[in-house]
């Protein structure tokens, strides 16, 4: 039988835990709830032997003394369990935003048109009542971004004819960033892909391969540094310089393992000196999807995250900025 104490601080327990609607948190509550119920089980104990041992020795009566010594113990297990169990959640993974806002220093190709922001309304009405309204315009492949396949492919599928789900697959994260900060050309190779498979198993079925290059994640906006040069324009592409998926790592993929798409924290799939696109072609011909720009992927773990990529609904769009975000386990 549970002491009252013990029962009152198991339904303030479980209170929280449905509050929360987190089964991790109910879990951790639980995991925690029976380690502080044994360490109590054992101060008890020792209290108990304790106090006997002086009742023995001196005769004195320890009612009181027994009853303050549970109430601390008590607030001490109480205090613990809640405090462990938020501090286990906090250290658990959680909803992992990878995208980047939209604003004037967005990335975009060098000769597509940037995004403008205007204000229409943005103030006080005659009526004396608050109204803000924007009007907005940019190309469709730019910032944090997603192509569909008729981007190089003729009859491929447009924007709003990709199912939602087809957006969403486990994330496969290959971490090239030495081999890129040694050369800014560098192009992922079908070694880096078995590498990966190595240490973490086959690539899952409809998974979003990412290449993680170090160049975007770490200096995003600054045109200089992720696309080569500051210059836009036709006379910006011959200095363009940033790495990108080979041709022959996507043939891999494509043929050989079940993936949605790729991805990467550069402008491109392609690398920034392709001249033919090499990458898209191959890729849109498969009817697979691509993202460009995107973010965070220093908090990406290499494996185990689900990545959502939530692109804006544009119909006969060929790309489109997206909302994209990982859950992390
Ligand atoms: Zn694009």
């Amino acid at each position: 039988m549970l002491p009252q104490s013990y029962k009152a601080a198991l339904s303030s327990i479980r209170f929280v835990s449905l509050l929360s609607f987190d089964i991790n948190f109910a879990f951790a509550v639980l995991l925690q709830f029976f380690i502080c119920y044994l360490q109590v089980y054992c101060l008890k104990k020792e209290d108990k032997d304790a106090f006997n041992l002086l009742e023995e020795k001196e005769g004195y009566e320890m009612n009181g003394a027994k009853r303050s010594s549970e109430k601390r113990i008590m607030f001490v297990f109480f205090f613990l369990v809640i405090a462990t169990s938020f501090s286990a959640c906090n250290q658990e993974g959680g909803i992992l935003d990878m995208t980047y806002s939209y604003d004037a220093n967005t990335i975009y190709w060098p000769t597509a048109k940037s995004f403008i922001l205007e204000n229409v309304s943005w103030g006080i009405t005659e009526g004396g009542w608050w109204y803000a309204s924007n009007e907005f315009s940019a190309s469709e492949h730019g910032g944090t971004h997603v192509d569909a396949p008729i981007h190089f492919a003729e009859k491929g599928r447009t924007i709003e004819q990709i199912p939602l789900e087809e957006w969403i697959g486990p994330a496969v994260k290959l971490d090239v960033t030495e081999k890129c900060e040694k050369n800014r050309d560098y192009l992922l190779g079908v070694d880096d892909i078995k590498n990966w498979e190595r240490e973490y198993g086959k690539i899952p079925d409809g998974a979003w391969v990412i290449m993680y290059t170090g160049i975007g994640t770490e200096y995003y906006p600054d045109k200089k540094k992720v696309l080569g040069t500051h210059k836009t324009g036709e006379e910006a592409i011959p200095e363009l310089s940033f790495p990108g998926f080979s041709p022959e790592s996507v043939e891999f993929l494509i043929e050989d393992r079940n993936i949605k798409g790729i991805a990467i924290d550069t402008p491109s799939i392609d690398y920034g000196k392709s001249k033919e696109f090499k990458v898209h072609q191959v890729l849109c011909g498969a009817d697979k999807l691509a993202l460009e720009n995107i973010a965070n992927l220093d908090k990406l773990p290499a494996s185990g995250a689900m990545l959502y990529v939530v692109p804006m609904q544009i119909k006969g769009g060929t790309g489109a900025p997206a909302r994209v975000f990982a859950i992390v386990p």
